[in-house]
């Protein structure tokens, strides 16, 4: 049987993980956060004292990662050298190493492998920021996802409050339009929309409202 890939992009706070998650389960697909993946060599780099300002260091580093995707009741779990790192990559600070680990091509190249050896196995819902224009060309649907700056800071500053973080609204703004200028301007894999993605702008909704859109567009779509 043919298996079936959807490719989520867009970017930082569109509610991306949250909305393909939902979806995922409703559809009963695997659902792969590849943010997760460049989070945890972001994480190692840090840990590991590698500069982040030196491409060929990172590169170096990528020698010593091993990552894993593991799944643990329905949800994913993700695991740099045997350990579980799945809480601690979602530390604000791992975010921005995030993001300047992530234009690497070796750090791009590595986690490419592991994206489609995911969707080669399994029906799947993947999110990031290339996925329908270079991980998966030929997804069998595409959505990029997106809402207003503002209302995707104000999210992401309430998930981080709501987690106990003690961040202003005025830092997580800033963290993103950063992160969203850095993903959009490097030479390797930069964030864009794919021709053939269908545009999701999901500003005046709620989780559920961006939920059923994401469904009715997969439905749609297969
Ligand atoms: O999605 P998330 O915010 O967890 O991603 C963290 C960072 O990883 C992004 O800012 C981006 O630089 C990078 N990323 C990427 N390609 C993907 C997914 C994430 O470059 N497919």
């Amino acid at each position: 049987m043919k298996l079936i890939s959807v490719a989520i992009d867009g970017p930082v706070g569109a509610g991306k993980s949250t909305v393909a998650r939902a979806a995922a389960e409703r559809m009963n697909f695997i659902y792969c956060d590849t943010g997760a993946l460049y989070r945890a060599v972001g994480l190692y780099c840090k840990r590991n004292g590698v500069d982040m300002h030196d491409p060929s260091s990172i590169a170096v580093a990528m020698s010593d990662i091993k990552l894993d995707i593991r799944l643990a009741e329905g949800a994913q779990r993700i695991y740099l050298n045997g350990e579980d790192v799945s809480d601690e990559i979602r530390l604000p600070e791992i975010s921005m190493a995030a993001s300047v680990v992530s234009p690497v091509p070796e750090v791009r190249a590595a986690i490419l492998v592991l994206e489609r050896d995911i969707a080669e196995k399994n029906n799947v819902i993947m999110d990031g920021r290339d996925i329908g224009t270079v991980v998966l060309p030929n997804a069998d649907v595409k959505i990029f996802l997106t809402a207003e700056p503002e209302i995707r800071a104000k999210r992401r500053y309430e998930e981080l409050v709501a987690k106990g973080k003690d961040v202003t609204f005025e830092e997580v703004l800033s963290d993103l339009n950063q992160r969203d200028y850095n993903d959009s301007h490097r030479a390797a894999a930069p964030l864009r929309q794919a021709a053939d993605a269908v545009l999701a702008d999901t500003s005046g909704m709620d989780l559920e409202q961006s939920v059923d859109l994401v469904c009715g567009l997969i439905k749609e779509r297969l």
